[in-house]
C-alpha cells in the first residue's frame, strides 16, 4: 500500500506578480534588438520610477539591490579601514557590500516603536567610534525593514550633527511614505530592490536613487566599467558591470503600472490577519506610528516566545505553507562575529518570537483563511 502525501497547494511567502504589460515591454526590446544593460525600457523606467519618487528623485537602474549598495558606498568614498554604521536587524545584503570594500561594518540594534535602527544606539555608536579610531564612520546605512520606515528624522538630525551621510536601504520599502514622502527618496543616497520576492519585480535588478544629478551620473560610470570619456578604451578608476538589462528593464516598466495595486494588496492582506488573528493574546502586530506608510511588503507577528513561533511555523510547513522567522540580527551571524556593535537585546528578543506570514498581492482570500485557521489551530 502506498501513502498518499497530503498536497494542499503550496503558499508562498512572497512570490511574483506579474501585470497585464510586461511582455510588450519584453517584445518591445526584442524588436528592436536593445538587447543590452542599456537601452529605451532602461531609460522608461528610470522615467517612471523618478516620476512615482518624486522629491526631486534621480534614478539610476542597475542589476541589483546589493550592486547599489555598493555603489552608493564606492560614491561616499568608503574604502579600505573605514567604519560604515549599519542596522543589525536586516537581510545580510545591508552590509556585504561594505566587507567587499575592505571596510568594517559597526551594527546598531533597533527601537520597538518600528524595529528598525535606535537613534539613541546610533549616537551612542558614533560617539564611542569616534573616541575608539579617532574617526567618524564614513556612512549610515539605515533600512526601513518589511516596508516600515525608520525614523528618518530622528536619524537624519544625528547624521547631519557629526557630518555623516546616510544611505537609505529602501530594498523592502517602495511604496511606503515618511510624513507623506516616497521611501527610497530620503537618504543622501536610496536604495531600491526589484529582486523577485520583492513588492514588485525585474526577477532581478535594483536602483540607486538620488537627489544630486552628479551621483546618479557617477553611479552610472561606475556601473558601465567607469569608461573615461575617449574614442579607446581608457580607465582612470575601477569599475562594475552593474548596469540593468532592458529586457528586464522592461519587465519593471510593467510592474510601475501595477505597483499601487500591489501596495493596497499588501496592505489589505496585512488587515486580513489583524482582524482575523488581532485577539488572541499570543500574537501582535506592528502598528504603524503617526506619520508612517507601510508598503507591508511582509506582514510580520511577534508571539510570546521561541516554541509558540515554531509551533506555528511548523503547523504552517505541515500544510504546504512558506512562513519565515524575522531576520537574524547580523550581529548574531558567524560570519560577523567579530564586528563591532552596540545592542541591547531588542532585535535579538525580535528574532526569537517573530514569524512573517505569507504576504504575496497574489494571494487570494481563501489563501489567507486557510493560513489563519491553521494558526488558530496551533494556537488552541
Ligand atoms: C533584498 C534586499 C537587499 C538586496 O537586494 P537584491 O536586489 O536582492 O540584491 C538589500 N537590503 C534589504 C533590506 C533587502 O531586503
Amino acid at each position: 500500500m502506498t501513502i498518499v502525501p497530503k498536497v494542499s497547494k503550496r503558499i508562498w511567502l512572497s512570490s511574483p506578480h506579474m501585470g497585464s504589460t510586461e511582455q510588450e515591454y519584453v517584445k518591445s526590446a526584442f524588436e528592436t534588438n536593445w538587447i543590452a544593460p542599456l537601452g529605451p525600457n532602461v531609460d522608461r523606467f528610470e522615467q517612471y520610477l523618478q516620476d512615482y519618487l518624486q522629491n526631486s528623485s534621480k534614478v539610476a537602474a542597475v542589476s541589483s539591490g546589493t550592486g547599489a549598495i555598493h555603489l552608493a558606498l564606492e560614491i561616499l568614498g568608503v574604502s579600505n579601514g573605514d567604519e560604515v554604521i549599519c542596522q543589525s536587524f536586516t537581510f545580510s545584503a545591508s552590509a556585504n557590500p561594505i566587507c567587499y570594500l575592505g571596510a568594517t561594518p559597526v551594527f546598531v540594534d533597533s527601537e520597538k516603536e518600528t524595529w528598525n535602527i535606535s537613534p539613541e544606539l546610533l549616537e551612542q555608536a558614533i560617539q564611542q567610534r569616534i573616541s575608539a579610531t579617532g574617526k567618524a564612520p564614513k556612512a549610515i546605512i539605515a533600512v526601513h525593514l518589511y516596508g516600515m520606515p525608520y525614523k528618518v528624522d530622528e536619524v537624519q538630525q544625528i547624521a547631519e550633527k557629526y557630518g555623516i551621510p546616510v544611505i537609505e536601504d529602501s530594498a523592502e520599502a517602495l511604496g511606503s511614505k515618511y510624513k507623506g514622502t516616497k521611501c527610497g527618496s530620503l537618504g543622501t543616497l536610496g536604495v531600491l530592490s526589484f529582486n523577485g520576492n520583492k513588492i514588485i519585480t525585474t526577477s532581478g535588478g535594483g536602483a540607486l536613487v538620488s537627489r544630486d544629478e552628479k551621483f546618479r551620473q557617477r553611479a552610472i560610470f561606475l556601473a558601465t566599467q567607469a569608461r573615461d570619456d575617449a574614442p579607446h578604451y581608457q580607465h582612470s578608476a575601477i569599475g562594475y558591470n552593474y548596469r540593468m538589462s532592458n529586457v528586464l528593464a522592461g519587465i519593471g516598466c510593467g510592474q510601475m503600472e501595477v505597483l499601487e495595486d500591489r501596495v493596497s494588496a499588501r496592505r489589505n492582506n496585512h488587515k486580513f490577519y489583524e482582524d482575523s488573528l488581532g485577539s488572541f493574546d499570543e500574537i501582535e502586530f506592528l502598528p504603524e506610528p503617526e506619520g508612517f506608510s507601510s508598503n507591508r511588503w511582509l506582514t510580520c507577528i511577534l508571539t510570546p516566545s521561541f516554541s509558540i513561533r515554531e509551533k506555528i511555523r511548523l503547523a504552517l510547513l505541515e500544510e504546504n505553507i512558506e512562513s519565515r522567522p524575522l531576520w537574524k540580527p547580523l550581529h548574531m551571524q558567524p560570519v560577523f562575529k567579530t564586528t563591532p556593535s552596540i545592542t541591547d537585546g531588542t532585535s535579538e528578543g525580535l528574532f526569537e518570537r517573530g514569524l512573517c506570514l505569507p504576504s504575496g498581492s497574489n494571494l487570494l482570500e481563501e489563501d489567507l483563511e486557510r493560513i489563519t485557521d491553521i494558526v488558530k489551530e496551533a494556537l488552541s
